[in-house]
């Protein structure tokens, strides 16, 4: 099976699995486990920021962010398809007692006049606006890059109405390598930054929370114990992102090649309507023009030739590459799309 669902279906390699078998632990509620800290260090000194804070799951590391900087009755500039307004449940409203502000990007990507205009004014009247949150790579934008330069206007436009800002970097390490712009020439911008190892990177599980403030993080710990996410010999799994960050970073731009190769395969086919210039990173989002079938149809014809993939909306699909497919399967993979999509 091409599994090209997402890429959170990585499984751990051997290298990855013995480094978690080796890995020192300790508990990591009483800050004792060195394998947590390590990788905390690591990511935080990656991201030149100087704090991390080691949590289960990108949702959590985003509404940890989310809940240690604002107040209920408050509200959030985020993007309309974004993953915070999209895939987390509604945690924002449930946990933190904000409203959401949507503002519609360009496959995902906010400019700063749209973001200064969202910003409520500060009288009796209005609701305060407590933070603006950035998604990058944006994934369903179709894993868009945010333009470091249209970061930098957003930044100046929430530094003067002394807004501060949190960036959903699930993916942020395929935009460092797609541009190979050093990660923190990103996250200077925000006061939080949350990155997944358990997409591209390729571990079983873990994201991380960052931040130079040590009063943020320190709430962010509270909160963490609160939603339920603080974990005892934890480096079990820090172990096997530390192993990520060693191995997996500078391979991503594979699975960037591998994506606009299926993108340009899938432009072959008339039925998919599909632009890879667009597609910046590892995941390609198509269109498919099909009358007979309905999309739980056309994925489940595309699975019984061996290739996953998700439908995604309307007569969208999406698909995402990832450490688990080879150059060879994304030619197989080609091959199954041209068969089954050919009307
Ligand atoms: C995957 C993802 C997350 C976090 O997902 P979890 O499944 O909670 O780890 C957050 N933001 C974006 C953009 C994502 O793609």
């Amino acid at each position: 099976m091409i599994d090209l669902r997402s890429d959170t279906v990585t499984v751990p390699a051997d290298g990855m699995r013995k480094a978690m078998a080796r890995a020192e632990v300790g508990d990591d509620v009483y800050g004792e486990d060195p394998t947590v800290n390590r990788l905390q260090d690591m990511v935080a000194s990656l991201l030149g920021k100087r704090f991390a804070l080691f949590v289960p799951s990108g949702t959590m590391a985003n509404q940890l962010a989310i809940r240690s900087q604002t107040q209920p009755g408050q509200e959030i500039i985020v993007e309309s398809t974004s993953h915070i307004v999209r895939y987390e449940q509604g945690a924002a409203g449930a946990l933190a007692g904000v409203q959401l502000h949507w503002v519609p990007g360009e496959r995902g990507i906010m400019n700063a006049e749209q973001v200064e205009a969202a910003i409520r004014p500060r009288d009796p009247h209005s609701i305060p606006t407590a933070l603006i949150c950035l998604e990058n790579t944006h994934n369903a934008g179709g894993g868009t890059i945010y333009p470091l330069s249209t970061i930098e206007k957003i930044r100046t436009v929430a530094v003067r109405y002394g807004i501060p800002m949190h960036l959903d970097g699930a993916r942020l390490m395929n935009a460092v390598a797609a541009t190979t712009l050093p990660p923190a020439a990103y996250a200077q911008h925000f006061e939080t930054v949350s990155m997944c190892l358990s997409k591209g990177l390729g571990a079983p599980v873990g994201s991380l929370l960052v931040s130079s403030d040590q009063q943020i993080i320190d709430r962010a710990r509270r909160f963490r114990r609160m939603y339920g996410g603080a974990m005892r010999q934890a480096g079990i799994l820090a172990a096997a992102g530390i192993y990520a960050l060693e191995h997996h970073i500078t391979r991503l731009t594979e699975d960037h090649t591998h994506a606009k190769k299926l993108a340009r395969q899938l432009q072959q086919i008339p039925s998919v309507q599909v632009v890879p210039q667009h597609v910046e990173t590892n995941i390609v989002i198509f269109q498919i023009a099909d009358q007979r079938r309905s999309p739980a149809e056309i994925v489940a014809a595309l699975k019984h030739e061996g290739v996953l993939i998700n439908a995604i909306g309307g007569s969208s699909y999406r698909a995402v590459t990832h450490l688990n497919v080879s150059a060879k399967q994304i030619d197989e993979a080609g091959a199954v799309f041209a068969r089954v999509l050919t009307l």
